[in-house]
């Protein structure tokens, strides 16, 4: 399948992310072999139950292991890959790693969720969502262990069409997260009738939310909001022991942050978070 955007777009984009245009093309050249070179890897990140830490789950992020330029994050990369047709071949790669991966700790026993970030780009592609349950089918993953995670902004696009992709990716019962939470400028009526199993509060809203009493309220509404639709809440970028505190404090189902662990490639995540009993109080794993 193809994305829909061309080549018009290609240019608008190009001044405003990377910089020079010919360089945003050389990105784009370049990671189209980096495809072809298997030269994309994924880190994970622990998200944890509120108020106790454990791990409940992961989530894939990926990056670029470039010959020259050395790791480099997905900002520098997933807007050319966006803006091309690379984005369908760099999710379904993403995909496929990862529920790969996660096959090697559900067979140690781990029941943690897998969170996958997809493209808006993604949800206006036709077949994607046949992609998506192929692959389950193919794997034998459990649906209800993978979770899609949606950035808001894709409800600012083609709206119908990435409405309906989400319905039906529902039906397949992978969870689907909203990404970026109030960041984007999405209406809240788009909410209504998708089925949103979690939000994720913006890093934004969250660095400050033990001290800012503005960010307070966003977060506090958030919880509600989430709340009151059914789902689960989690906080993203969560950096010290008072901000913890706080959202626990506030009834956050969950976190994700440094506090609790940063991305690290997989092998790291196999060794150490396997092995640390994932119940032990967050002090007593902080102290180790
Ligand atoms: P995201 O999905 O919101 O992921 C969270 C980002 O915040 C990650 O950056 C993570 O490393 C960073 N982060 C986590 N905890 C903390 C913290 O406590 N403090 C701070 N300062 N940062 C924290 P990363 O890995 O650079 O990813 C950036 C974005 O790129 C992601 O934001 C996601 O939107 C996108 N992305 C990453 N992997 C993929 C992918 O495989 N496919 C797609 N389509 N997008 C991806
Ligand atoms: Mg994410
Ligand atoms: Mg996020
Ligand atoms: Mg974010």
């Amino acid at each position: 399948y193809q994305g829909k955007r061309g080549a018009e777009d290609i240019v608008v984009f190009a001044g405003g992310t990377v910089g020079h245009p010919h360089q945003w093309l050389k990105v784009q050249a370049e990671l189209r072999h980096a495809l072809e070179r298997d030269e994309l890897v994924l880190w994970y990140q622990p998200k944890v139950g509120l108020p106790g830490a454990e791990i409940n789950g992961v989530e894939a992020l990926v990056r670029w292991q470039h010959p020259e330029r050395g790791l480099l994050p997905p900002g520098e990369f997933l807007p050319a890959a966006e803006h091309s047709g690379l984005i369908a071949p760099l999710t379904e790669w993403v995909l496929r790693r990862a529920l790969d991966d996660q096959a090697g700790w559900i067979a140690t026993g781990q029941d943690w969720t897998l969170s996958v970030n997809i493209s808006a780009r993604n949800l206006e592609s036709t077949g994607f969502v046949g992609f998506v349950g192929a692959l389950l089918a193919a794997t034998g993953a459990r649906p209800d262990r993978l979770i899609l995670e949606v950035t808001e902004t894709a409800l600012a696009g083609d709206v119908e069409t990435a409405m309906r992709a989400i319905k039906e990716l529902g039906t397949l019962g992978v969870g689907i997260s909203v990404d970026d939470f109030g960041t984007g400028y999405t209406s809240l009526s788009h909410l209504r009738g998708l089925p949103i199993t979690e939000i994720k509060i913006d890093r934004a809203f969250v660095a400050d939310v033990d001290r800012d009493p503005q960010s307070q309220a966003i977060v506090r509404s958030v919880i509600d909001l989430a709340h009151g639709l059914g789902s689960r809440v989690t906080a993203e970028g969560v950096e010290t022991l008072e901000i913890h505190r706080w959202l626990v404090e506030a009834g956050c189902d969950e976190g994700q942050g440094w506090l609790y662990g940063r991305p690290v490639p997989w092998p790291q995540v196999a060794a150490k978070v396997i092995v640390e009993p994932s119940s032990a109080p967050l002090t007593e794993r902080a102290a180790r």
